[in-house]
Protein backbone atom coordinates (compact mmCIF):
# COMPACT_ATOMS: atom_id res chain seq x y z
CA UNK A 1 0.00 0.00 0.00
CA UNK A 2 1.53 3.47 -1.15
CA UNK A 3 2.51 5.81 1.71
CA UNK A 4 -0.12 9.05 1.31
CA UNK A 5 1.48 11.93 0.60
CA UNK A 6 -0.53 13.93 2.89
CA UNK A 7 -1.06 17.85 1.82
CA UNK A 8 -3.33 18.65 4.73
CA UNK A 9 -1.88 17.42 7.38
CA UNK A 10 1.57 18.85 6.19
CA UNK A 11 0.19 22.47 5.52
CA UNK A 12 -1.30 22.08 9.43
CA UNK A 13 2.43 21.35 10.51
CA UNK A 14 3.87 24.79 8.48
CA UNK A 15 0.93 27.05 9.73
CA UNK A 16 1.96 25.92 13.40
CA UNK A 17 5.33 27.19 12.43
CA UNK A 18 4.04 30.52 10.50
CA UNK A 19 1.97 30.94 13.66
CA UNK A 20 5.14 31.19 15.91
CA UNK A 21 7.28 33.07 13.46
CA UNK A 22 4.51 35.88 13.76
CA UNK A 23 4.59 35.02 17.36
CA UNK A 24 8.27 36.15 17.76
CA UNK A 25 8.80 38.91 15.22
CA UNK A 26 5.13 40.83 15.46
CA UNK A 27 5.81 42.73 18.67
CA UNK A 28 9.05 43.86 17.49
CA UNK A 29 7.62 44.95 14.26
CA UNK A 30 4.77 46.51 15.16
CA UNK A 31 2.37 45.17 12.87
CA UNK A 32 1.39 41.54 11.78
CA UNK A 33 2.42 40.62 7.91
CA UNK A 34 0.08 41.19 5.55
CA UNK A 35 -1.07 39.57 2.53
CA UNK A 36 -3.21 41.31 -0.57
CA UNK A 37 -5.58 38.85 -3.04
CA UNK A 38 -6.02 41.08 -6.11
CA UNK A 39 -9.94 39.86 -7.23
CA UNK A 40 -11.17 41.40 -10.58
CA UNK A 41 -14.72 40.08 -11.68
CA UNK A 42 -16.71 37.49 -10.49
CA UNK A 43 -15.95 33.95 -11.74
CA UNK A 44 -17.09 31.39 -9.65
CA UNK A 45 -14.36 29.25 -8.77
CA UNK A 46 -12.06 32.30 -8.27
CA UNK A 47 -14.83 33.55 -5.52
CA UNK A 48 -13.87 29.92 -3.31
CA UNK A 49 -10.11 30.33 -3.87
CA UNK A 50 -9.72 33.64 -2.37
CA UNK A 51 -12.19 32.98 0.50
CA UNK A 52 -9.81 29.75 1.42
CA UNK A 53 -7.00 31.62 1.03
CA UNK A 54 -8.55 34.90 3.30
CA UNK A 55 -9.28 32.06 6.09
CA UNK A 56 -5.71 30.64 5.74
CA UNK A 57 -4.14 34.01 6.44
CA UNK A 58 -6.89 34.39 9.88
CA UNK A 59 -5.64 31.30 10.81
CA UNK A 60 -2.10 32.25 10.45
CA UNK A 61 -2.63 35.54 11.87
CA UNK A 62 -2.04 37.44 8.12
CA UNK A 63 -4.11 40.25 7.79
CA UNK A 64 -6.06 40.13 4.60
CA UNK A 65 -5.70 43.42 2.45
CA UNK A 66 -7.11 42.48 -0.25
CA UNK A 67 -9.53 43.76 -2.84
CA UNK A 68 -12.64 43.29 -5.27
CA UNK A 69 -13.03 44.65 -8.18
CA UNK A 70 -15.85 44.79 -10.52
CA UNK A 71 -15.96 43.11 -13.63
CA UNK A 72 -15.70 45.50 -15.61
CA UNK A 73 -12.79 47.21 -14.34
CA UNK A 74 -10.07 48.87 -16.35
CA UNK A 75 -6.51 47.93 -16.92
CA UNK A 76 -5.57 51.05 -15.18
CA UNK A 77 -8.05 51.21 -12.03
CA UNK A 78 -5.82 47.58 -11.56
CA UNK A 79 -2.57 48.75 -12.23
CA UNK A 80 -3.47 51.79 -9.56
CA UNK A 81 -4.47 48.92 -7.12
CA UNK A 82 -1.49 47.36 -7.53
CA UNK A 83 0.42 50.49 -7.30
CA UNK A 84 -1.20 51.42 -3.93
CA UNK A 85 -0.59 47.56 -2.59
CA UNK A 86 3.21 48.34 -3.67
CA UNK A 87 3.66 50.83 -2.02
CA UNK A 88 0.90 49.79 1.19
CA UNK A 89 4.04 49.46 3.93
CA UNK A 90 1.40 46.83 5.55
CA UNK A 91 0.97 44.91 2.98
CA UNK A 92 4.03 42.53 2.17
CA UNK A 93 2.21 40.04 -0.46
CA UNK A 94 0.43 40.64 -3.46
CA UNK A 95 -1.65 37.72 -5.51
CA UNK A 96 -3.67 38.74 -8.59
CA UNK A 97 -6.47 36.03 -8.98
CA UNK A 98 -6.06 34.49 -12.18
CA UNK A 99 -8.02 34.26 -14.83
CA UNK A 100 -8.90 37.75 -15.27
CA UNK A 101 -12.32 38.85 -17.05
CA UNK A 102 -11.59 38.75 -20.60
CA UNK A 103 -9.93 41.81 -21.97
CA UNK A 104 -7.79 41.97 -19.08
CA UNK A 105 -4.40 40.93 -20.38
CA UNK A 106 -2.61 39.56 -17.02
CA UNK A 107 1.01 39.62 -18.64
CA UNK A 108 1.21 43.59 -17.58
CA UNK A 109 -0.30 42.91 -14.24
CA UNK A 110 1.66 40.43 -13.10
CA UNK A 111 4.92 42.10 -13.89
CA UNK A 112 3.52 45.34 -12.28
CA UNK A 113 3.75 43.56 -9.01
CA UNK A 114 6.78 44.46 -6.54
CA UNK A 115 9.18 41.13 -7.07
CA UNK A 116 9.79 41.40 -3.26
CA UNK A 117 5.95 41.39 -2.89
CA UNK A 118 5.67 38.62 -5.39
CA UNK A 119 3.43 36.14 -3.50
CA UNK A 120 2.87 33.94 -6.01
CA UNK A 121 6.75 33.96 -7.51
CA UNK A 122 4.90 34.40 -11.11
CA UNK A 123 6.78 37.76 -11.57
CA UNK A 124 9.43 37.52 -14.12
CA UNK A 125 12.15 38.37 -11.92
CA UNK A 126 11.47 35.57 -9.48
CA UNK A 127 11.26 32.84 -12.19
CA UNK A 128 14.70 33.90 -13.05
CA UNK A 129 16.01 33.95 -9.63
CA UNK A 130 14.33 30.53 -9.78
CA UNK A 131 16.43 29.54 -12.88
CA UNK A 132 19.14 30.83 -12.09
CA UNK A 133 19.25 29.38 -8.17
CA UNK A 134 19.11 32.41 -6.61
CA UNK A 135 16.59 33.14 -3.73
CA UNK A 136 13.21 35.05 -4.20
CA UNK A 137 9.80 33.85 -4.07
CA UNK A 138 9.06 30.37 -5.33
CA UNK A 139 6.30 29.67 -7.47
CA UNK A 140 3.61 27.96 -4.82
CA UNK A 141 2.48 25.09 -6.39
CA UNK A 142 5.55 23.79 -6.92
CA UNK A 143 7.46 24.83 -3.82
CA UNK A 144 4.39 22.85 -2.05
CA UNK A 145 5.38 19.87 -3.82
CA UNK A 146 8.91 20.24 -3.10
CA UNK A 147 7.64 20.14 0.56
CA UNK A 148 5.64 17.44 0.46
CA UNK A 149 8.03 15.35 -1.10
CA UNK A 150 10.99 16.71 1.53
CA UNK A 151 8.62 15.75 4.13
CA UNK A 152 8.12 12.11 3.16
CA UNK A 153 11.47 11.34 2.82
CA UNK A 154 12.00 11.30 -0.93
CA UNK A 155 15.70 11.86 -1.20
CA UNK A 156 15.39 13.10 -5.22
CA UNK A 157 19.54 13.32 -5.92
CA UNK A 158 19.76 10.86 -9.05
CA UNK A 159 16.36 10.54 -9.22
CA UNK A 160 14.22 10.20 -12.50
CA UNK A 161 11.57 12.39 -12.55
CA UNK A 162 9.44 12.74 -14.97
CA UNK A 163 6.92 16.75 -15.05
CA UNK A 164 3.39 16.69 -17.37
CA UNK A 165 2.69 19.48 -18.19
CA UNK A 166 5.02 22.52 -18.96
CA UNK A 167 2.97 25.62 -18.18
CA UNK A 168 4.55 28.49 -16.63
CA UNK A 169 2.48 28.12 -13.36
CA UNK A 170 3.31 24.52 -12.96
CA UNK A 171 5.40 22.59 -15.03
CA UNK A 172 7.97 24.75 -15.83
CA UNK A 173 8.95 26.00 -12.16
CA UNK A 174 8.20 22.42 -11.14
CA UNK A 175 11.00 21.13 -13.66
CA UNK A 176 13.42 23.63 -12.46
CA UNK A 177 12.87 22.69 -9.04
CA UNK A 178 13.08 18.86 -9.07
CA UNK A 179 16.48 19.59 -10.88
CA UNK A 180 17.56 21.97 -8.28
CA UNK A 181 17.61 19.25 -6.10
CA UNK A 182 19.66 17.06 -8.10
CA UNK A 183 16.91 14.69 -10.10
CA UNK A 184 16.76 14.18 -13.89
CA UNK A 185 14.41 16.03 -15.26
CA UNK A 186 12.16 15.56 -18.27
CA UNK A 187 9.30 17.60 -19.19
CA UNK A 188 6.32 16.16 -20.97
CA UNK A 189 3.74 17.95 -23.20
CA UNK A 190 0.73 17.86 -25.26
CA UNK A 191 3.03 16.99 -28.47
CA UNK A 192 5.01 14.49 -26.36
CA UNK A 193 4.47 10.69 -28.20
CA UNK A 194 4.49 7.52 -26.10
CA UNK A 195 3.61 9.48 -22.68
CA UNK A 196 3.37 5.97 -21.24
CA UNK A 197 6.82 4.65 -22.35
CA UNK A 198 8.17 7.95 -20.93
CA UNK A 199 6.17 8.38 -17.65
CA UNK A 200 7.47 4.32 -17.09
CA UNK A 201 10.77 5.77 -16.81
CA UNK A 202 9.99 7.69 -13.81
CA UNK A 203 11.02 6.99 -9.99
CA UNK A 204 9.13 10.13 -9.41
CA UNK A 205 6.30 11.08 -11.55
CA UNK A 206 4.43 14.92 -11.33
CA UNK A 207 1.32 15.10 -13.30
CA UNK A 208 -0.06 18.51 -14.40
CA UNK A 209 -1.54 18.27 -17.36
CA UNK A 210 -5.32 19.62 -16.27
CA UNK A 211 -6.63 16.12 -17.76
CA UNK A 212 -8.97 14.48 -16.02
CA UNK A 213 -8.07 11.27 -14.78
CA UNK A 214 -5.16 10.91 -17.86
CA UNK A 215 -2.67 8.84 -16.10
CA UNK A 216 -3.82 5.14 -15.76
CA UNK A 217 -1.24 2.15 -13.98
CA UNK A 218 0.03 1.44 -17.21
CA UNK A 219 1.42 4.92 -17.08
CA UNK A 220 3.76 4.13 -13.51
CA UNK A 221 6.49 2.21 -12.67
CA UNK A 222 5.96 0.07 -10.05
CA UNK A 223 7.27 1.89 -6.53
CA UNK A 224 7.34 5.33 -8.59
CA UNK A 225 6.22 8.35 -6.37
CA UNK A 226 3.54 10.12 -7.71
CA UNK A 227 2.22 13.61 -7.48
CA UNK A 228 -1.13 14.44 -8.64
CA UNK A 229 -1.47 18.48 -9.22
CA UNK A 230 -4.78 18.18 -11.75
CA UNK A 231 -7.77 19.02 -9.46
CA UNK A 232 -11.07 18.95 -11.75
CA UNK A 233 -15.14 19.50 -10.57
CA UNK A 234 -16.95 16.70 -11.65
CA UNK A 235 -20.40 15.52 -11.08
CA UNK A 236 -19.11 12.99 -8.70
CA UNK A 237 -17.00 15.02 -7.24
CA UNK A 238 -13.33 16.50 -7.32
CA UNK A 239 -10.66 14.77 -9.00
CA UNK A 240 -7.01 15.00 -10.05
CA UNK A 241 -5.25 13.82 -13.32
CA UNK A 242 -4.72 10.44 -11.73
CA UNK A 243 -6.57 7.46 -11.40
CA UNK A 244 -5.96 7.20 -7.75
CA UNK A 245 -7.89 3.34 -7.19
CA UNK A 246 -5.66 2.35 -10.01
CA UNK A 247 -1.90 3.59 -9.55
CA UNK A 248 -2.08 3.67 -5.18
CA UNK A 249 -1.92 -0.22 -5.71
CA UNK A 250 1.38 0.30 -7.11
CA UNK A 251 3.08 3.57 -6.17
CA UNK A 252 5.49 3.93 -3.23
CA UNK A 253 3.95 7.60 -2.69
CA UNK A 254 0.91 9.23 -4.36
CA UNK A 255 -0.88 12.03 -3.40
CA UNK A 256 -4.53 12.01 -3.05
CA UNK A 257 -7.23 14.89 -4.30
CA UNK A 258 -8.39 16.85 -2.76
CA UNK A 259 -6.56 16.83 0.35
CA UNK A 260 -2.57 16.60 -1.21
CA UNK A 261 -1.59 19.35 -3.45
CA UNK A 262 -3.94 21.83 -2.98
CA UNK A 263 -3.65 22.57 0.47
CA UNK A 264 0.11 23.00 0.02
CA UNK A 265 -0.38 25.78 -3.03
CA UNK A 266 -2.71 27.68 -0.49
CA UNK A 267 0.55 27.33 2.32
CA UNK A 268 3.04 28.36 0.15
CA UNK A 269 1.03 31.55 -0.23
CA UNK A 270 1.33 32.79 3.59
CA UNK A 271 5.06 30.72 3.71
CA UNK A 272 6.04 33.29 0.64
CA UNK A 273 4.28 36.39 2.29
CA UNK A 274 5.63 35.60 6.12
CA UNK A 275 9.26 35.15 4.50
CA UNK A 276 8.83 38.48 2.58
CA UNK A 277 7.34 40.18 6.08
CA UNK A 278 10.65 39.08 7.86
CA UNK A 279 13.38 39.98 5.13
CA UNK A 280 11.86 43.65 4.89
CA UNK A 281 13.02 43.95 7.96
CA UNK A 282 16.01 41.67 7.74
CA UNK A 283 14.86 39.10 10.46
CA UNK A 284 15.75 35.76 10.26
CA UNK A 285 12.26 33.39 9.41
CA UNK A 286 13.87 30.20 9.69
CA UNK A 287 11.72 28.74 7.09
CA UNK A 288 14.37 28.56 4.42
CA UNK A 289 13.93 24.86 4.53
CA UNK A 290 10.33 26.12 2.40
CA UNK A 291 11.67 28.47 -0.05
CA UNK A 292 13.32 25.59 -2.42
CA UNK A 293 16.87 27.01 -4.24
CA UNK A 294 20.06 25.70 -5.19
CA UNK A 295 22.61 28.06 -3.55
CA UNK A 296 25.65 29.33 -5.31
CA UNK A 297 27.94 27.12 -4.19
CA UNK A 298 26.36 24.03 -2.63
CA UNK A 299 23.53 21.78 -3.73
CA UNK A 300 20.01 22.28 -2.99
CA UNK A 301 19.77 22.23 0.62
CA UNK A 302 16.88 25.06 1.28
CA UNK A 303 19.81 27.51 3.10
CA UNK A 304 18.63 31.37 2.99
CA UNK A 305 21.87 33.40 3.14
CA UNK A 306 19.49 36.18 3.99
CA UNK A 307 19.79 37.78 0.27
CA UNK A 308 16.96 40.17 0.07
CA UNK A 309 14.97 40.34 -3.28
CA UNK A 310 15.29 43.98 -4.50
CA UNK A 311 12.33 45.41 -5.55
CA UNK A 312 12.28 46.33 -9.70
P1 LIG B 1 -2.25 24.38 -18.27
O1 LIG B 1 -3.47 24.05 -19.03
O2 LIG B 1 -1.72 25.77 -18.31
O3 LIG B 1 -1.07 23.42 -18.76
C1 LIG B 1 -1.28 22.07 -18.97
C2 LIG B 1 -0.03 21.43 -19.51
O4 LIG B 1 -0.27 20.05 -19.69
C3 LIG B 1 0.42 21.99 -20.85
O5 LIG B 1 1.81 22.15 -20.87
C4 LIG B 1 -0.02 20.92 -21.85
O6 LIG B 1 0.84 20.78 -22.96
C5 LIG B 1 0.09 19.67 -21.01
N1 LIG B 1 -0.83 18.64 -21.49
C6 LIG B 1 -2.15 18.75 -21.78
N2 LIG B 1 -2.64 17.60 -22.23
C7 LIG B 1 -1.63 16.71 -22.23
C8 LIG B 1 -1.51 15.36 -22.59
N3 LIG B 1 -2.55 14.67 -23.05
N4 LIG B 1 -0.31 14.75 -22.47
C9 LIG B 1 0.75 15.45 -21.99
N5 LIG B 1 0.70 16.74 -21.63
C10 LIG B 1 -0.47 17.37 -21.75
O7 LIG B 1 -2.54 23.92 -16.78
P2 LIG B 1 -1.80 24.32 -15.40
O8 LIG B 1 -0.38 23.96 -15.46
O9 LIG B 1 -2.20 25.68 -14.99
O10 LIG B 1 -2.56 23.32 -14.40
C11 LIG B 1 -2.50 21.92 -14.57
C12 LIG B 1 -3.51 21.27 -13.64
O11 LIG B 1 -3.14 21.57 -12.30
C13 LIG B 1 -4.94 21.77 -13.79
O12 LIG B 1 -5.81 20.69 -13.53
C14 LIG B 1 -5.07 22.81 -12.70
O13 LIG B 1 -6.41 22.95 -12.27
C15 LIG B 1 -4.24 22.16 -11.63
N6 LIG B 1 -3.70 23.11 -10.65
C16 LIG B 1 -3.80 22.73 -9.36
C17 LIG B 1 -3.27 23.51 -8.38
C18 LIG B 1 -3.38 23.03 -6.99
O14 LIG B 1 -3.16 23.81 -6.09
N7 LIG B 1 -3.68 21.76 -6.76
C19 LIG B 1 -2.64 24.80 -8.66
C20 LIG B 1 -2.49 25.06 -10.08
C21 LIG B 1 -3.03 24.24 -11.03
P3 LIG B 1 1.06 21.97 -24.06
O15 LIG B 1 2.01 22.93 -23.42
O16 LIG B 1 1.63 21.25 -25.21
O17 LIG B 1 -0.30 22.55 -24.31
Amino acid sequence: MATLLDGRRLAGEIEARLQAVIARHGTQLGRPPGLAVLRVGDDPASGVYVANKEKACARVGITSLGAHLAAGTGAEEVLAAVRRLNADPCCDGILLQLPLPAGLAEGPLLMAIDPAKDADGLHTLNLGHLLKGEPGPRSCTPAGVMALLARHGVALAGLRAVVVGRSILVGQPMALMLQAADATVTVAHSRTTDLAALTRQADVLVVAAGRPRMIGAEHVKPGAVVVDVGIHRTESGLCGDVRFEEVEPIASAISPVPGGVGPMTVTMLLVNTVVAWCRRAGLDHGLGDLVPYRGLDGPWAGQDPGVRVEGG
